[in-house]
């Protein structure tokens, strides 16, 4: 594969002709080599895109929208199980995981044409005001220029959670792919291409995020900012939003709790914590991490869940039965490695904490569990987005409630108990986006997806996500033939 940048419709160098190298993290070898755009490509794709949004992409319909759609999830489909291959080469996570990504992928496609097909009969619906000489009705229009920033955990499916109601809403974009994975989303430029998405509506740029990331969030022609990823880099691409007014949805991380009272059935709760830290190799942001359970469960849950952990299968993800693959880089390997050591001084360690034995490449860690975990510590606090898992226990409900919230984000949070009434009583109380009774981690396409406090701005999936990419109008038509009569009437008599 050329390392090009996807830009109005062709393959192209970068301005500057920087490549970088993509490993694979499972054997540490370089397996691809990707341009490495800067702002002179993002300037060139935006431009790209700003022109597609004024030609006859602007006109069509959600019907014709609703097809091209269709067309690419058509094209991810008959490509599945190479994409599943590459994004496992990309990030190491496990084949059958990769293989659910391209699902949910086509899935997310088709589901966003049949938002565009409904976006078409909703326009123009006339809304109710208390004033029958007045006659409002709603436009939803594109919002513009999408820029959109995704992160490496789940390489073409978080593209697809955005990309797909952009191009629903009618909007142009360009996407910028983590330097770690992009190799699925330049396939995914292709395939829109062939699916028939015009010239310029979707543009590629490839390349690190202070160079292609910051300046596509900087970009005064990009109308919409939607961005996945950490903390740190929200906040940068939410103050170059602020700049211009731009619009803004922000996905970010989590430390989700999962609270388990004594009454839940133990082999089930294993299962879906075990699920909720281990899935991805833990590199999911709504991960539960931290797992808060009820005094007379808390210690044999945790001796069970030792036991399971150390019968997890590692390996490269391509291996036959392997349940966890390497760390998708040497940096998270690093930044886990380190919560690791930082843990064994904060809190006791019941199982792994390192290295597995046995694998000389590849940035693999052992899935760990810390237990006496105290709420100041950091590995509480802090996202790791590895296979880390920080127990602590709890005696009331109200004591389960106060550790659970007590954090800065609020992305998802569970809860286990066969009570289903104070099931729901927690999760009302729970601070969280996303709440979990007696399971961790499904997601659906259709409900709302996005956290509170420090974990986002918005939400994405479902017609939440749609509306992210268009701004709704109101026209308001006046039906009488006696304008200054109803000013009038109304300021003499109000
Ligand atoms: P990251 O913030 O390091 O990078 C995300 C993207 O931003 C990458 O494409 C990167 O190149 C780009 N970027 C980096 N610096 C930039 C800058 N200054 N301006 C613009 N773009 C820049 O995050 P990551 O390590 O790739 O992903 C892991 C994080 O993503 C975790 O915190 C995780 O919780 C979060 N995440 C959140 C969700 C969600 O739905 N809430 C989903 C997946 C991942």
């Amino acid at each position: 594969m050329q390392p090009k940048l996807f830009i109005d419709g062709a393959w192209h160098d970068a301005a500057e002709r920087g490549t970088i190298d993509v490993i694979n993290p499972a054997t540490e070898r370089v397996f691809a080599s990707i341009a490495a755009g800067t702002a002179a490509d993002i300037d060139r794709a935006v431009a790209a895109a700003k022109r597609a949004g004024q030609g006859p992409w602007a006109r069509t319909t959600g019907r014709e929208r609703a097809a091209i759609l269709r067309a690419i999830a058509a094209g991810i489909e008959a490509e599945k199980d190479r994409l599943a291959r590459l994004e496992v080469e990309d990030n190491g996570k496990p084949l059958a995981e990769a293989e659910g990504d391209i699902a949910d992928t086509i899935y997310c496609f088709n589901l966003y044409a049949t938002y565009a097909e409904e976006l078409e009969a909703k326009q123009g619906e006339q809304i109710a005001v208390p004033d029958d000489r007045f006659r409002t009705t709603i436009k939803y229009v594109p919002v513009g220029v999408a820029g959109l920033i995704v992160p490496w955990n789940y390489p073409l499916l978080m593209a697809a959670w955005i990309v797909a109601p952009a191009l629903a809403a009618g909007c142009t974009l360009v996407l910028k792919p983590s330097e770690y994975t992009p190799i699925t989303a330049l396939a995914l430029a292709r395939i829109c291409h062939d699916a028939g998405v015009p010239p310029g509506v979707v543009n590629v740029v490839t390349g690190l995020g202070r160079d292609a990331g910051a300046p596509l969030a900087a970009h005064p022609d990009v109308s919409k900012l939607a961005f996945t990823g950490s903390v740190p880099t929200g906040i940068a691409v939410a103050t170059a939003a602020a700049k211009d007014v731009k619009s803004l949805s922000l996905e970010l991380g989590g430390k989700s709790p999962i609270v388990v009272f004594d009454d839940a059935d133990l082999e089930q709760v294993v299962e879906w914590v075990m699920f909720g830290i281990f899935w991805n190799q833990g590199q999911v942001c709504s991960a539960t991490s931290r797992l808060i359970a009820q005094q007379g469960i808390a210690g044999p849950l945790v001796e069970r869940l030792a036991a399971e952990a150390q019968r997890i299968k590692i390996g490269d993800g391509m291996g036959e039965g392997v349940q966890l693959g390497p760390l998708v880089s040497h940096q998270q390997y690093d930044k886990v490695l380190g919560y690791m050591e930082t843990g064994k001084r904060e809190a006791t360690l019941v199982c792994g904490g390192g290295r597995p034995a046995g694998f000389n490449a590849g940035y693999f860690v052992e899935p760990t569990i810390f237990t006496n975990v105290p709420p100041s510590a950091r590995i509480w606090n802090e996202e790791i987005f590895g296979p880390v898992l920080s127990v602590a226990d709890f005696k009331t409900e109200d004591e389960a409630l106060t550790l659970a919230n007590t954090t800065e984000f609020g992305l998802a949070a569970a809860v286990m108990t066969k009570d289903l009434e104070r099931a729901e009583r927690v999760a009302d109380r729970l601070e969280a986006g996303v709440v979990w009774i007696n399971c961790s981690q499904p997601n659906f396409l259709e409900p709302p997806w996005g956290g509170m406090k420090k974990s986002g701005v918005g939400r994405e999936l479902g017609t939440w996500g749609l509306m992210n990419f268009l701004e709704p109008k109101q026209i308001t038509a006046y039906r009488s033939t006696d304008p200054w009569g109803w000013y009038l009437k109304d300021t003499k008599t109000g």
